[in-house]
């Protein structure tokens, strides 16, 4: 018999024999408050995933994103991009809590943000180069 070492995740019962595993999980891991992922963001939300396309079926219950209106598991993998993400809000709530228009009207309410200190930016010279 061998003894073998494993590593756990801070924040959740995830476990890895690599150490750089864990290293990488935890910064996305659900449960940890400063984790970044599509999951906790505030404008993803729960539906069922079609993907338009008449011969493959619709997905039930899936974490779909308001901002790139598309569903997260497709396009990121393990909902890593949210760290490059503009659209990023960490929420309390994970996406199953939200529906389509609440989430959508974070998307609005944070494509609103950005304009309006790209104008004030403006306004006081900053963004002139
Ligand atoms: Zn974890």
């Amino acid at each position: 018999m061998e003894e073998v070492r494993r590593y756990k995740c801070n924040f959740c019962q995830k476990l890895a024999v690599k150490k750089e595993t864990i290293e990488r999980h935890e910064k996305i891991c659900i449960h940890n408050p400063e984790g970044t992922n599509c999951y906790m963001c505030e404008c993803s939300y729960l539906d069922d995933y079609d993907d338009g396309n008449d011969y493959s079926r619709v997905i039930k219950d899936q974490c779909m994103c308001a901002f790139n209106e598309d569903v997260v598991s497709a396009i990121f993998r393990d909902g890593n991009i949210a760290s490059n993400c503009p659209m990023f809000h960490r929420s309390d709530r994970i996406y199953w809590y939200r529906t389509y228009d609440q989430a959508n009207k974070y998307v609005g309410q944070y494509i609103f943000d950005e304009f309006v200190a790209i104008v004030e930016g403006y306004q006081t010279g900053k963004n002139l180069k």
